[in-house]
């Protein structure tokens, strides 16, 4: 039987990276709906459901993306609300790619060991990537400050976490040079998650800062979130850091994204979110 993906996309026209995607991990058929509505979902959602019964139903998937991350949330509740029972399929979130770009710089942040107890600083870290990896790590144990150009900014970021993920950080800002150096004391890690072309750690700062053993970068558009790296550095050694680059971070991401996608097939109850997708990522090292 078949392997058909329902791809439901909150953008106009959804995604062509998440169809390709899609294909190498497998998929025979993609069903590709744009300009999707949280609305709108349940009747899609009914037409995977109702066609195939029993065992056939984990031949059927859905796949949420688009850039919009809160949509891309909703539209996932109004998926697991259309159910009954064991009337259902497997279905992933990855609006934006931030849950597998999120698990993927987590995933290479804990290569070089436990983050348990551990000060890790997400600069920028307000969008999608930063508040998921944040999250992940806080749930690994790591002291996480999550950081943002106004307090208040960190401190609603920080506070959605809580809610959704039941774990705890702190919230900081970090809008110039001197708060940049001032919020890296102590720190063993660094995550610059803030958006594509802008620098957040000149390379005075992480170089002054000893206790710095891992730094990771999701941004892959110079200027890169941290001066003096290069984006395919991945566990690239300099000056006593482990640095992870966005290419570096990027190839894992779409090793987990296939993966993901893969094991969406394997049978009709998954729910594959940050935590999920994690747990994958964790499988696919042993
Ligand atoms: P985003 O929402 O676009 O931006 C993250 C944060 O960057 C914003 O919340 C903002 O924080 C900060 N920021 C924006 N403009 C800034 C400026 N001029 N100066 C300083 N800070 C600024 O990011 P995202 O979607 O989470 O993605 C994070 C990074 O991951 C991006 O670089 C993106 O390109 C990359 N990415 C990579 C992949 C992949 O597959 N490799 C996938 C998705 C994303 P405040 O306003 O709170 O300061």
């Amino acid at each position: 039987m078949k392997k058909i993906l329902v791809q439901l996309d909150s953008d106009k026209q959804a995604s062509v990276f998440d169809a390709i995607t899609a294909y190498d991990a497998g998929v025979d058929n993609l069903l590709q709906y744009g300009d999707i509505t949280p609305d709108q979902v349940r009747d899609l959602v009914y037409g995977a459901m109702f066609t195939r019964g029993d065992e056939s139903l984990k031949n059927s998937a859905v796949f949420i993306g688009g850039s919009d991350v809160t949509v891309g949330e909703k539209m996932l509740q109004a998926v697991k609300d259309s159910f009954f029972g064991p009337v259902r399929v497997s279905v992933m979130l990855d609006s934006n790619g931030c849950n597998t770009t999120a698990v993927a710089a987590v995933r290479k942040i804990m290569s070089i060991g436990d983050v348990k107890n551990k000060k890790i600083v997400i600069l920028a870290g307000t969008g999608p990537v930063g508040m998921i990896a944040a999250a992940l790590l806080a749930r690994e144990g790591a002291n996480v400050v999550l950081t943002s150009r106004g307090l208040e900014k960190s401190t609603r970021a920080v506070s959605i976490i809580k809610e959704r993920f039941k774990t705890d950080l702190t919230p900081a800002q970090v809008s110039n040079v001197d708060e940049s150096a001032e919020i890296m004391e102590n720190a063993y890690g660094v995550f610059c998650a803030g958006a594509a072309g802008i620098m957040l750690l000149p390379e005075s700062i992480w170089l002054a800062h000893p206790s710095l053993r891992v730094m990771a970068d999701a941004n892959a558009v110079p200027p890169l979130g941290i001066e003096n790296t290069k984006p395919h550095w991945s566990g690239k050694e300099k000056e006593g850091k482990v640095i992870f680059g966005a290419l570096g971070i990027g190839g894992l991401k779409m090793k987990i994204h296939r993966q993901c996608v893969a094991q969406l097939f394997s049978q009709n109850d998954l729910v594959l979110d940050a935590e999920e997708i994690f747990d994958i990522a964790r499988e696919m090292e042993k």
